[in-house]
């Protein structure tokens, strides 16, 4: 039961861009279970990832609007009337970033700016109406300058993704030195879920580990097996998101488990999970799925997050990947129904 003064306080209102992708749809579930009216931004009029949002996000008000047009985005925001706006859409592979760079510029790195503009033309520049958080990323960290990587680690970005990311994130401190926004970016290191996209690494190990339990495939087909990364669970980082715009005073933070581990070690957890210990037959590796430049062994270092913002990661590595293959199993399974 509420009481009086709770019932007048209206509902904090939120607007995500990015709402179908793997980070949207969890943080849009988290601002549902906190009272938030919110609004997700959506491209295209019959897009059909529509009816997957509102089944997952019951609640939410889907708006149209394009990252590459400055006057769509004001208008979401003039029906939206957010008091925090989560910047999360991007072209997000980073693999398809070498042969799409000109797109992955325009919506990754200029998509930001025109969510400032618009955000700043509908606040009539007075920033500090609204709070807004910019998803960077540690590829921003790249050919890294120091193990692990913290806020002050310089960026050396490794691909076009990484390259528009760091735009983004300097265009958003930019904006907070020169317009006084109130905004802030989250350099999350890889986060992953069962709702992760087929072309990440992660997915298409679970996915192809899921069909060969089931006889739908004989092998899975990868690039380089060495490289390491922080691989945390997106529930966890979304949680990061929200907790940095609470703050009273808005900074940066690197979002990490602090730990890595090796596409070998994810082949292993994730064929254990089917009981298959010699996966070696099943993986083969293929020249295509190589970068033309890899990054070296991403590893964050979150204390500061840790300190100011009281989060932690609560999934640890084995436990995701195995929430992975089993999700995978299911999803699997029932298109055989
Ligand atoms: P990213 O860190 O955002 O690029 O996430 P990905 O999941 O796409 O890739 C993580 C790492 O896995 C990269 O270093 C890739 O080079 C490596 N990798 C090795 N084989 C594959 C593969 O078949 N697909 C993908 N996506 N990555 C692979």
């Amino acid at each position: 039961m509420y009481s009086q003064s709770e019932q007048c306080i209206p509902a904090k209102r939120a607007l995500i861009t990015g709402i179908t992708g793997q980070d949207g749809l969890y943080l849009g579930q988290l601002l549902a279970t906190k009272g938030y009216e919110i609004f997700g931004l959506v491209r295209g009029q019959s897009n059909p990832k529509i009816a997957m949002v509102e089944q997952i996000i019951p609640s939410i008000q889907l708006l149209e609007g394009d990252l590459r047009d400055l006057s769509s985005l004001i208008g979401a925001m003039e029906i939206a009337q957010p008091n925090e706006i989560y910047n999360l859409g991007a072209i997000s592979f980073v693999g398809l970033s070498w042969k799409q760079a000109e797109l992955t510029g325009e919506i990754t790195a200029m998509g930001v700016l025109r969510m400032l503009e618009a955000a700043r033309i509908h606040t009539q520049g007075d920033m500090s109406k609204v709070r807004f958080y910019q998803a960077s990323s540690s590829e921003m960290f790249g050919k890294v300058r120091e193990t692990p990587q913290s806020e002050t680690t310089a960026f050396h970005p490794r691909s076009p993704y990484g390259v528009a990311k760091t735009f983004g994130h300097y265009i958003t401190i930019n904006y907070r030195e020169s317009y006084g926004a109130l905004a802030c970016s989250g350099i999350l290191f890889n986060h992953e879920s069962p709702r992760r996209g087929f072309e990440f690494v992660t997915r298409k190990v679970s996915n192809a580990v899921a069909r060969i339990a089931l006889g739908l495939q004989d092998h899975v087909a990868l690039g380089n097996l060495d490289v390491r990364r922080d691989w945390g669970f997106a529930g966890d980082y979304v949680e990061a998101m929200w907790l940095m715009l609470q703050q009273e005073e808005l900074h940066d933070y690197v979002i990490a488990t602090g730990e890595t581990h090796s596409i070998w070690e994810l082949l292993d957890i994730a064929f254990s999970r089917i009981n298959i210990e010699n996966w070696q037959a099943y993986v083969r590796q293929d020249p295509r799925f190589f970068r033309p430049a890899e990054v070296d062994v991403l590893v964050g270092d979150a204390s500061r997050a840790w300190k100011e913002l009281g989060w932690k990661p609560k999934v640890g590595f084995r436990e995701l990947i195995e929430m992975m293959v089993d999700a995978d199993l299911e999803l699997e399974r029932s298109k055989l129904r």
